[in-house]
């Protein structure tokens, strides 16, 4: 069992401390972080404005996370990229890099696993492993920026995990990601998706983040989203209607909701209806996500027809809607397939 400090999930004041303790001076926090957050470096003995000494020393005290490329899928259609990266203890995650005209974002994941049980979510089917620390969360992003040697200017936490059942991890990863001595990306560039824990969204709202909040909500009534996400047994869609409209009037960040469209199960007239008697009047935008059928279920996508006509109620009703550009269509899709082949690939 590791029983040194990970040293790149510690904020600046928290680094300072460190040298504090150790007898160092405190500017020397400020050197290391720039290290390990600007330039990215993964080896003590690269630091080189360091003294061998101090150098040694903390190599006693701390470690530095760094991930380990596995696998990368690169598309030939969009030149998306789908990357497995492997933890010190043995895990395996996935992220992906989208690249748009407006910049590089990449979609991290939260979580080893994850335990919400989603319907239709490959990343479910196994549950929880573990939670990934803050650095496990930024070291994805630096990994890829160093890979493609561009900057990433947008980052979604919307791969495997539910990043609110990671909380404290959550909030640190944001902090650092956007901390101006460090990668520095801007809090407006920066998406979490969630599947609906409400006192935690509260939480969020409280911390007053520039962040943007993606709802998974899936359905338009409590009986049908039941149906697909077990967590709505624990709050009711209007519980989370509410605490979105909460994180709208504490932080002033308009509310994105997604919408997976399943063939025949939310996809009908009546359940645009009823999803714009929902939001009506919210400062709010719905993206509409065909859903990515996995093997291990029976759900299907909605019809080219079904996704159009639901896409004009919306708009009828004056919500801003967007439908999905499904992106690497031709490499592992879903969410955590790209795992989970690998995982099966490699049991013995
Ligand atoms: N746990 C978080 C973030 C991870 S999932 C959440 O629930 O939001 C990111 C998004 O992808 C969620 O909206 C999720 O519901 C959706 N998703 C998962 N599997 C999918 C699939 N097979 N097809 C379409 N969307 C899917």
């Amino acid at each position: 069992m590791e029983n040194r400090i990970d040293i790149k999930s510690l904020n600046l004041e928290e680094l300072t401390q460190l040298f504090e303790d150790m007898g160092e001076k405190g500017f020397r926090a400020k050197q290391v972080y720039q290290w390990l957050h600007v330039k990215q470096e993964d080896s003590f003995d690269e630091m080189t404005n360091l003294s061998k000494a101090l150098r040694e020393k903390l190599k006693e005290r701390c470690f530095i996370t760094s991930l380990v490329q596995e696998q990368v899928q690169i598309s030939k259609q969009d030149g998306t990229r789908k990357y497995l990266f492997c933890l010190e203890d043995g895990n395996v995650i996935e992220s992906v890099l989208m690249r748009y005209k407006h910049g590089n974002s990449v979609c991290i994941s939260s979580q080893v696993g994850c335990r919400m049980g989603c319907r239709f979510c490959a990343s479910t089917l196994d549950g929880l492993v573990r939670n990934l620390r803050p650095s496990e969360m930024l070291d994805q992003i630096y990994k890829i920026g160093k890979d493609i040697g561009e900057r990433i200017s947008n980052v979604v936490v919307m791969g495997t995990g539910e990043p609110l059942d990671n909380y404290d991890n959550l909030v640190k990863f944001i902090q650092l990601l956007t901390n101006e001595d460090g990668l520095n990306i801007s809090q407006r560039n920066l998406t979490v998706s969630t599947c609906g824990i409400v006192p935690r969204i509260l939480q969020l709202a409280e911390c007053r983040f520039s962040i943007t909040l993606a709802l998974s909500l899936h359905a338009s009534s409590q009986k049908k989203r039941l149906e697909l996400m077990p967590v709505a047994n624990k709050y009711d869609i209007r519980e989370v209607v509410d605490a979105c409209k909460t994180y709208f009037e504490k932080t002033g960040r308009r509310v994105t909701f997604e919408y997976s469209l399943v063939g025949n199960v939310n996809d009908t007239k009546e359940d645009a209806e009823e999803l714009c008697h929902l939001i009506q009047g919210m400062n709010c935008h719905v993206n509409l996500i065909p859903v990515n059928p996995i093997k291990e279920r029976d759900y299907v996508q909605s019809n080219a027809q079904r996704i159009e006509a639901f896409k004009e109620m919306l708009e009828k009703n004056r919500i801003t809607v967007t439908v999905r550009r499904e992106m690497g269509r031709d490499i592992d899709g879903a969410c955590g397939q790209l795992r989970r082949r690998y995982m099966n690939s490699h049991e013995k």
